[in-house]
């Protein structure tokens, strides 16, 4: 079968006005969140509704060409990027929301639907959606499913799979089946759903999913603490969590992270000197609330904290999370472009792995900073740099894999929340040995023998070399002399 009869085939489920073709429609199909990763799709197909989407799987499965599904594509790994010559399914008109159930506490959409607007939609309800990624005003609930997506508020909920129920997926066979059901861990044999989470588009397309919705807490007392060094909001966040204390989200931001925020949009007024903030915040039944909230007070106290704040006003704790929610963005204020890492390492660890993550960026003459789900240990190295230099992308490549391995080394892993994808499949043999990427393997084949569904992403391919060059673009000359070495704690 032709490519032209499936582009016509295609044309027919979605609308020809539907089906991106030349260089210029689709060219924002050619990466996700990762600019340094780029790929040219056969074409992209918008369907509209997941009966659309669907049939789009079954066309691409008929014909023997391969599909990537697509959500908002700000995902950070080069998952929905094409390799050459995919189908990219993108999923941006697949956004209704089909039920809510106020008294299960539960809802069935299509994978379309933005994460934010699932919260604001049931808020009337007083119910929400809790896994909060900080790009949940763009990011879809599909492109969530499939990368486990956590967020700032993931430490005391749990990440995207503990609150995912049931879902419908077009298996890359064509077969559409139903994983889970509609109530929280009753489905017996196999967790398939568990499976499915978190496979970055690699076992099908999810074309629906039933999710947990949450009760709006009564009561919600955030902190805000400022630190001249990193260790003592370092030790701050293991004291917090040694008490026996759960916040809902614990958030650290290193001095470069804090810069780069303070030149953003949403400025909190942090002093220039600053070392490292920490982003606090309890909330649950309002009994008990202002406790917790002194117990972490007394304890920023006790780790040398300079200041602490507590919001004046809802208006004001919004401006704080906005601050700390656009804090990537605000990275185009300190470099012309910047590249995230993510990795995962033992809280106990934080300050020594910090200081590694400095010393590798010194070693490849980058400027680092950091921002991160500190409670959980989930780290975001920023690397500047300026793309419009050659070489520029390896190097901050090579620094990036090389944070991850120091993250291994301290007993940690390789991916908190943004995935493997393309980036780091390479990266996979850092963590596992041949006996598990071969079951993960099996897994993989067992649903999609024929690599249709998001074939080259996750699991890793034999061979590997990176070049790496010297800085083409120096920090020191943008931003001074401290933005290299200037990481003291
Ligand atoms: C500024 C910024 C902040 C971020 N903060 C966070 C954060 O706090 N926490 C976090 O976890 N992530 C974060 N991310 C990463 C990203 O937003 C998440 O990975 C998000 O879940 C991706 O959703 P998406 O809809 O954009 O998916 P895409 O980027 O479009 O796709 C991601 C992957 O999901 C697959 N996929 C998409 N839809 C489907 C579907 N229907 N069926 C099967 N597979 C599908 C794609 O093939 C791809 O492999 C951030 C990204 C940015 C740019």
């Amino acid at each position: 079968m032709s490519t032209q009869a499936l582009l016509a085939e295609l044309a027919a489920i979605a609308g020809e006005r539907y089906v991106l073709r030349e260089r210029s429609e689709r060219l924002t199909y050619e990466s996700d969140g990762n600019p340094l990763l780029v790929g040219a799709p056969l074409c992209t197909v918008l369907p509209a509704g997941r009966e659309q989407a669907i049939a789009a799987v079954q066309a691409c499965v008929r014909h023997g060409v391969a599909f990537i599904p697509r959500g908002a594509g700000t995902g950070l790994s080069g998952g929905a990027t094409p390799t050459g010559g995919e189908v990219v399914i993108g999923m941006a008109r697949c956004r209704r929301i089909l039920a809510v159930d106020p008294v299960g506490c539960r809802a069935v959409v299509e994978p379309g639907v933005v994460n934010a607007d699932l919260s604001r939609h049931v808020a009337p309800l007083g119910l929400y959606y809790a896994p909060d990624p900080s790009s949940q005003f763009a990011c879809t609930i599909g492109g969530n499913v499939a990368e486990n997506s956590g967020g700032a508020h993931c430490l005391k909920y749990g990440v995207t799979t503990n609150h995912v129920l049931g879902l419908e997926v077009v298996l890359a066979d064509g077969r559409v089946v139903e994983l889970g059901g509609a109530v929280w861990d009753a489905s017996p044999g196999y967790d398939l759903t568990g499976l499915l989470v978190g496979s970055e588009g690699t076992m099908g397309l999810v074309s629906r999913a039933t999710v947990r919705l949450l009760p709006q807490p009564q009561g919600i007392r955030t902190v805000l603490a400022l630190f001249d060094d990193v260790a003592g909001a370092s030790a701050a966040v293991s004291s917090v969590i040694a008490a026996g204390l759960l916040p809902a989200a614990l958030e650290m931001m290193d001095r470069w992270a804090i810069r780069a925020v303070e030149r953003g949009t949403y400025r909190v007024g942090f002093p220039e000197d600053l070392a490292a903030s920490l982003l606090i915040e309890v909330d649950g039944p309002a009994a008990g609330l202002d406790e917790e909230a002194e117990a972490i007070l007394t304890i920023c106290r006790q780790s040398g904290v300079r200041e602490v704040r507590t919001p004046s006003s809802p208006a004001e704790r919004t401006l704080w999370w906005n601050n700390r929610k656009t804090a990537f963005g605000a990275m185009g204020k300190l470099a012309p472009s910047y590249y995230v890492q993510d990795g995962v390492i033992p809280r106990s660890r934080l300050t020594s792995v910090l200081a590694e993550v400095g010393r590798i960026a010194d070693e490849f003459g980058l400027l680092v900073a950091n921002v991160f789900h500190a409670g959980d240990g989930n780290l975001h190295p920023l690397l500047a740099y300026d793309d419009r230099h050659p070489g520029e992308a390896e190097r901050v490549m090579a620094a990036g894999s090389e944070m991850l391995r120091a993250c291994v080394a301290a007993g940690g892993t390789i991916s908190g929340e943004h995935g493997i994808g393309l980036e780091k499949r390479d990266d996979m043999r850092a963590l596992f040995s041949d006996a598990d990427l071969a079951m993960m393997q099996a897994a993989h084949d067992a649903l999609d023998p024929r690599d249709l569904a998001t074939p080259g992403k996750v699991l890793p391919l034999p061979g590997r070399c990176v070049e790496v060059r010297r800085a083409a673009w120096d920090p020191r000359a943008t931003l001074g002399e401290g933005a290299v070495a200037d990481r003291s704690p």
